[in-house]
């Protein structure tokens, strides 16, 4: 696995738990506006931290009861610039970080409370991962999917932009960081250095994100990327999120050949999102069915964490979490079918 006994314990553990391969929980946009949130801003999912907040701990329940095993924070496009930018203090700033991280926290003692009325659940305590969105997530120009950030962005500057994000979120009692669609090897090592500057001792993964199903966004090949990853022991898990899941079988098996890492995968439905026009493109949906025979598939192919990205709801994770339980030979005695 190559994270020895040190801090990746506390995923290897869920892993370990969860049968092998633990579940990740799934789209939140999607969850807040079914809810009645309004998200048509930039700052997308983390405005409901300043309007909603009960909704962002509704839906954190609602993939608690689905069978996630991690919660990934509502702070994916929360960044202390977008804040500022809304005329937020940075104090303020921070504070809504530390809430998305306190909010999921919050629901997960809620759920595994409530579990303690309830003999025999198969559920494990989940843990809270926050999100951590690319520099392109954060320009909400569609360039976490295109990987071109420009000529101005450079090693230092990309750091920078992550730096105090990360520390809050660390600082607020996240059990783990999740780097989420990075296009470039650019970023990548810029999170992989800014891990070991900051001496980060909780466990993290980096998901890139896929247009093609072979290369990152940028066209730079995952062997270049997957590289400079694996010389960190800061870095627990390699995978992709948000790219189609017609994609994942063969970028597991590309990833298992690159890395010794354990290999997480949340693929969006298949729908299409057009980040200039900011909506989704309608095209043929990967139902949930697909996502039961498919999570199996994942894990077979040698996933460890498995979940969904956008447009994937509760009963997607729902659907995973069935297969992954129920297929888990070790397990099958031990969980409701
Ligand atoms: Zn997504």
């Amino acid at each position: 696995m190559g994270v020895g006994e040190r801090k990746g314990s506390v995923l290897e553990d869920l892993i370990q738990r969860a049968g092998g391969c633990a579940v990740v929980d799934g789209g939140f946009a999607t969850q807040l506006e079914k809810h009645g949130a309004t998200i048509n801003d930039p700052l997308w999912s983390a405005l409901c931290l300043i309007k909603d907040p009960h909704l962002i701990k509704r839906v954190h329940m609602e993939y608690l009861e689905a069978g996630a095993d991690v919660l990934i924070t509502s702070s994916y496009q929360a960044t202390l610039p977008g804040f500022l930018s809304k005329g937020l203090s940075m104090e303020e700033a921070e504070s809504l970080l530390e809430k998305s991280v306190k909010l999921a926290i919050e629901a997960r003692d809620k759920f595994w409370d409530s579990l303690k009325e309830v003999p025999g659940h198969s559920y494990n305590r989940a843990l809270v991962a926050a999100s951590i969105g690319s520099y392109g997530a954060y320009l909400a120009d569609g360039s976490e999917y295109s990987g071109c950030y420009g000529p101005d962005t450079s090693l230092e500057k990309l750091k920078d932009f992550h730096r105090r994000r990360l520390q809050v979120l660390v600082n607020a009692g996240a059990d783990l960081l999740a780097f989420e669609t990075i296009p470039n090897k650019l970023e990548a090592q810029a999170c992989a250095e800014l891990l070991e500057e900051e001496n980060i001792k909780i466990p993290s993964w980096i998901c890139f994100s896929s247009v093609d199903g072979e290369n990152a966004p940028s066209g730079e090949s995952f062997e270049d990327c997957l590289d400079i990853l694996n010389k960190s022991n800061k870095i627990d898990a390699i995978g992709i999120n948000c790219a189609p899941p017609h994609f994942i079988e063969s970028l597991i098996g590309k990833f298992k050949r690159l890395t010794s890492k354990a290999i997480v995968v949340y693929p969006n439905s298949g729908e299409v999102w057009d980040g200039r026009a900011k909506r989704w493109l309608p095209s043929k949906c990967f139902g949930d069915d697909k996502f039961e025979l498919f999570a199996a598939r994942w894990r077979d192919a040698g996933a460890q964490l498995i979940g969904g990205c956008c447009r994937t709801t509760p009963s997607t994770v729902q659907a995973i979490s069935n297969a992954l339980r129920g297929l888990t030979e070790a397990n099958l005695d031990s969980y409701p079918l």
